[in-house]
């Protein structure tokens, strides 16, 4: 069983995860909250918990943890030095330890546009560079790797089917659930390479759309 660290647990999809990976047969979660009131809601359903802060050090959080996937963010309440602090340079500050403690697969998750993300205009484009420095961070970490670009995340019901791209052009929206699920597909050393697509509520079940999309780079939807 792959102990495997959450972090930004306590978040929308955070939670899903935490769930999910409970109730899973290859794996063990560990939920990474930054504060101590959160560490009851995951502890009462018997999951793992370790105290941990993006803008703080994170050394301890990695202890026997065998894979990592982010789901934090600083979300859009907070102000632009908070998306540097957490999207950014936290993101970063979790590649590094990753790579330093010889994690077996990191999968982030990162935002439709990132890719793009010089040429978006408006409000958005701060953050998609910080989501994208951290991508990029990644890329060139030696990890193993997924960066996974889900379009607008909703709290819609789970309906295990995708759209896959490698670059989303078209604008829509996925469930949590359906991010969650696709996050922890990827957690599979099985799956050969590293890999970068987007993803969208759609037609085509999860574990067939991922393996489709990987042999053929083209669109599954
Ligand atoms: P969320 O509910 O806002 O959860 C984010 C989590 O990050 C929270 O649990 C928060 O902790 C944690 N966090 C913030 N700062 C932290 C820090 N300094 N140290 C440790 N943890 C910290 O997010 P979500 O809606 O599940 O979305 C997850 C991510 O998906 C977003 O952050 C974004 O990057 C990405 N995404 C979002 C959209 C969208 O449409 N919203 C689209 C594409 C991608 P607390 O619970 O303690 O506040």
């Amino acid at each position: 069983m792959d102990k495997v660290l959450i972090i930004g647990a306590n978040g929308k999809t955070g939670r899903i995860l935490a769930f999910k990976l409970k109730n899973h047969e290859q794996y063990v979660p560990v939920a990474m909250v930054r504060d101590k009131e959160q560490v009851a809601y995951f502890e009462k359903e018997g999951i793992k918990t370790v105290l941990g802060d993006l803008e703080k050090d994170l050394n301890h959080a990695f202890e026997g943890i065998d894979k990592v996937i982010f789901a934090a963010g600083s979300g859009s309440k907070t102000g632009k030095e908070k998306t540097l602090s957490v999207d950014k340079e936290g993101a970063i500050k979790t590649i590094t330890l990753s790579a330093q403690k010889k994690i077996k697969k990191y999968v982030m998750l990162s935002s439709r546009g990132a890719e793009n993300a010089e040429k978006v205009d408006g409000s958005m484009q701060h953050y998609l560079l910080a989501k994208k420095a951290a991508d990029e961070q990644l890329k060139k970490s030696g990890l193993n790797h997924a960066i996974v670009r889900p379009g607008r995340l909703t709290d819609g019901p789970f309906t295990g089917k995708i759209k896959v791209d490698a670059v989303l052009n078209d604008k829509g929206d996925i469930s949590r659930e359906d991010v969650a699920e696709v996050l922890i597909f990827m957690l599979d050393e099985n799956i050969k390479g590293n890999q970068v697509f987007g993803i969208l509520s759609g037609e085509v079940e999860i574990p067939a759309a991922i393996p489709l999309f990987l042999k053929s780079g083209q669109a599954v939807v």
